[in-house]
């Protein structure tokens, strides 16, 4: 029988009311009771049709419920989150009062996400793998005029999760999501740092959803590889309770630091391996040992205060800044934007001279607690090798130079306060970049 789970939690939450973990046979009956007279429109492609779709139509049929005529993206290349996709299933909707079921994790809840959001209308997700936490998240990651957004729309009002179904997701799917899940650890001592930098308080609702169980959903991926259920049910329970953080604070900020930085700029770049995009959570897992070294040179270098006044003086004039913007973004139509960025964090040197003294204040406290909260980049280097995840540029096809290049990049699309904003407000910029980038130093090639 299907478990109603995290009930408490959901009832202080925006946008998801329900979390059902159960056979996807069950789903009929769950439906009826929360949507009475409402006839689901199935959403797949063709992957997840076959994962669960399929299963979840006959379901409806068996049950004798009315059913729209199910929606089957094809499956052979990669579907591309584009909005025309959302477009297509509004115009269905326009004239009914059907409730979309997404079948999937991945694109197809971001598209129904949006679209049931156009139609207005809630959606239900059914799961099809643990492996990313943009499930029960706000907001979908769509490709609009050619550029990818974010763009906002309630999360699923309910979800099921059926562990049998997750846990034959394709193995490199469950080890992206083992990749998110762990970029929280580096997310989390950015939001430490904002937070002492006087950017970005912590918000503790959000922080205590996900930082203490951190660890317990990550120790042994090895069991993930057994086909150990309980390992995928934590697995999926984290990345869905990333959701959740992000839904109770309206922002990515408890699941999306420096790491994801990194990830978006290779997303820009389409960034692909043997003819396909690289997912998103293998950007991550690059990004988050990154972004893991970079704390390491920080925290061993032994330095007990900054100095504020050399950190203005040594800051490059804003102009040299708007020119190595321009520089790293030559050609791209999003160099307004991003300039616009680069000068609100640039902004006045009184600015810098305070969030360096504040650092300063926090500094020794600072220091514990962000160790505490890195995993060292040597144990964390094997977790990943256990759970199947990449632990080297070139196994995402980049080399230590093209890394070297995205801190420059990265640092610059976003004013979320992270290590990158640390690093360059104290003038530790280039040479850590260059420390981490340095051959054999963390990365092998
Ligand atoms: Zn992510």
């Amino acid at each position: 029988m299907s478990e109603r789970r995290f009930e408490s939690l959901l009832a202080a939450l925006p946008d998801t009311d329900a979390f059902f973990q159960g056979g996807t046979d069950e789903l009929p009956d769950v439906m009826a009771e929360w949507f009475p007279g409402r006839e689901p429109s199935i959403v797949a492609d063709e992957n997840t049709w076959l994962a669960a779709g399929e299963k979840v139509h006959d379901a409806f049929v068996a049950a004798g419920a009315r059913v729209a005529t199910p929606f089957r993206f094809p499956g052979t290349k990669v579907l591309e989150p584009e909005y025309r996709h959302v477009e297509t299933l509004r115009n269905a909707w326009r004239s009914n009062d059907t409730i979309p079921v997404a079948v999937g994790a991945g694109t197809i809840n971001d598209l129904v996400k949006r679209a049931a959001f156009e139609s207005s209308r809630p959606y239900v997700v059914v799961a099809t793998a643990a492996s990313m936490d943009g499930i029960t998240s706000f907001g979908a990651a769509l490709v609009r005029n050619g550029l990818k957004q974010t763009m906002s729309c309630p999360a699923p009002r309910m979800v099921l999760a059926d562990v049998s179904v997750i846990k034959n997701a394709p193995p490199a799917m469950t080890a992206a999501g083992y990749a998110d899940l762990a970029s929280e650890l580096t997310a989390g001592a950015d939001w430490l740092l904002a937070d002492a930098a006087g950017a970005e308080p912590i918000h503790e609702k959000s922080w205590a959803m996900i930082q203490p169980h951190l660890e317990q959903w990550l120790t042994t991926p090895g069991r993930l590889a057994a086909g150990d259920e309980t390992a995928y049910r934590e697995l999926f329970d984290g990345l869905c309770m990333n959701g959740f953080a992000m839904q109770c604070m309206q922002s990515s900020r408890p699941a999306s630091g420096a790491e994801h930085l990194f990830s978006h700029v290779w997303e820009m770049e389409h960034l692909q391996r043997e003819g396909m995009p690289v997912s998103h959570g293998f950007k991550v897992a690059i990004g988050t040992l990154i972004a893991t070294a970079v704390y390491e040179e920080v925290l061993g270098a032994g330095v007990t205060r900054f100095d504020p006044e050399q950190a203005v003086r040594h800051r490059e004039p804003w102009e040299a800044r708007a020119e190595r913007v321009k520089a790293a973004y030559r050609g791209s139509p999003l160099i307004e934007p991003i300039l616009a960025i680069c000068a609100e964090k640039y902004g006045s040197d009184a600015a810098l001279r305070a969030r360096v003294e504040r650092i300063n204040e926090a500094w020794p406290v600072l220091c514990e607690r962000l160790s505490g909260q890195i995993v060292p980049f040597r144990a964390l280097r094997s977790l990943f090798i256990e759970a199947g995840v990449p632990v080297e540029p070139g196994q995402i096809s980049l080399d230590l130079r093209r890394v070297r290049d995205t801190f420059n990049r990265a640092h610059m699309i976003r004013t979320r306060y992270t290590v990158l904003d640390f690093l360059y407000d104290t003038g530790l910029f280039e040479p850590v970049a260059d420390a981490v980038c340095s051959p054999g130093a963390y990365f092998s090639e």
